[in-house]
């Protein structure tokens, strides 16, 4: 059996090599190292498959979140409402734009913000809400429009765990994950879904004259050369990066349609064991299904019950498994956004998910030798 990886780069990198070196190599005898065209091919390219109107390619997907929130014109002391159980980013940047953060809990089931947990924490001064899809899967992106339209907030999608998911309203009308808000980011961080050979990202959105200004914010603020006409930042992604994703995009649907199956295999694993919650889809099509695409499976997360977690992690990298906790500890806890306004009665689903929650290995080039390893490993443990 092959090692087992939390991430197999290298297993994926052997499978495209033919195609991303070459087009690493273009950009090499080119010199177009900033701006070339794979960056503008790429974004055509990425453009067409979201079915999105403008891609903004930056450095990284915390970029891509405060150009974000810069190019919609938030202003110090406005509140932006996001979800307490996530990656740091999301609430890093909305601080360092002095922008005030909202931490809200989230749901038990599919772990992404909670919709009556948005319609308590709004004010007067909300101006946005940022939902995070979740470990590959949409937040209910129907509910949070309807709250924002009806409060006049920009919604701002993080996008940076669920490229190449549809969300699907009830009317069956189906959109891209990242294309459904005012504004999206994306990461291109190697480890997600759609990952290049060093730090990318993107906005994405379907509004001609705010795509227009981040374009000028993400290049110094710059719609003409050499006149800055708003603050902006240095943001770029570089050709290489470029070149790799372009390689990449055409695979990204098989590669999420690989973690979806990988994911179908260990909920079966799972189905009967009483102590595990296996990851819920919200569609209900178990996210395994080959003609749906609502969970890319970034991560897959299980929720144990009456189990010691960190004995069962310790296990698995005993024998060789490699598992994560993402995430240890709610955002509202951390010392940078501790805040006495927040109550703790207000967030115990992320104070006990953080304490129930651990990833199993997930990526492209998991075989079913190895996901049989994991799944009865794991089941060993828990049936002592
Ligand atoms: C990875 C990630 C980011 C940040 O992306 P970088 O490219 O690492 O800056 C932001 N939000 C979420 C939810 C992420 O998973």
């Amino acid at each position: 059996m092959k090692k087992i990886q939390m991430v197999d780069l290298k297993g994926q990198y052997q499978g495209i090599k033919d195609i991303v070196n070459p087009s690493i190599q273009e950009v090499i005898e080119t010199t177009a190292f900033i701006n070339g065209p794979k960056v503008h091919e790429f974004q055509k390219n990425l453009e067409r498959y979201l079915n999105v109107k403008h891609v903004i390619p930056c450095a990284n997907g915390t970029d891509a979140l405060q150009i974000a929130m810069m190019g919609l014109g938030l202003k110090p002391g406005d509140e932006v409402i996001t979800a307490d159980f996530t990656f740091a980013a999301t609430v890093e940047v909305i601080a360092l734009l002095n922008l005030t953060p909202v931490l809200v809990d989230v749901n038990e089931d599919d772990f992404n913000i909670n919709i009556e947990a948005i319609k308590k924490a709004i004010t007067p001064k909300t101006k946005a809400i940022v939902p995070v899809h979740l470990f590959g899967q949409c937040a209910n992106m129907e509910a949070i429009m309807e709250i924002a339209d009806a409060n006049n907030l920009f919604v701002i999608e993080d996008n940076a765990q669920a490229i190449g998911s549809t969300y699907t309203y009830k009317d069956g009308r189906k959109l891209k994950a990242g294309t459904i808000g005012h504004v999206a980011s994306t990461s291109f961080f190697p480890s997600k879904n759609l990952g290049c050979y060093g730090d990318g990202g993107a906005i994405f959105t379907n509004d001609d004259e705010l795509a227009h200004r981040i374009r000028g914010i993400v290049n110094h603020g710059m719609y003409e050369r050499y006149h800055h006409d708003v603050v902006g930042v240095n943001s770029r992604l570089d050709s290489i990066q470029a070149a790799v994703l372009d390689a990449k995009l055409p695979h990204l649907d098989a590669y999420n349609k690989a973690r979806r199956h990988a994911a179908g295999k260990y909920n079966k694993a799972f189905k009967d064991i009483e102590s595990i919650i296996t990851p819920k889809t919200v569609n209900g099509c178990d996210g395994i299904c080959d003609t749906c695409d609502c969970h890319v499976f970034h991560q897959y997360t299980l929720r144990v019950k009456g189990v010691d977690r960190d004995a069962l992690a310790k296990h698995l990298n005993e024998h060789d498994i490699p598992c994560g906790v993402y995430y240890p500890i709610p955002l509202h806890n951390q010392k940078a956004y501790v805040d006495s306004r927040y109550n703790e009665a207000d967030f115990k689903i992320t104070n006990q998910l953080v304490k129930d929650v651990i990833s199993l290995p997930m990526h492209t080039e998991l075989d079913d030798e190895q996901i049989e390893f994991i799944t009865l490993t794991l089941i060993k443990f828990i049936n002592g």
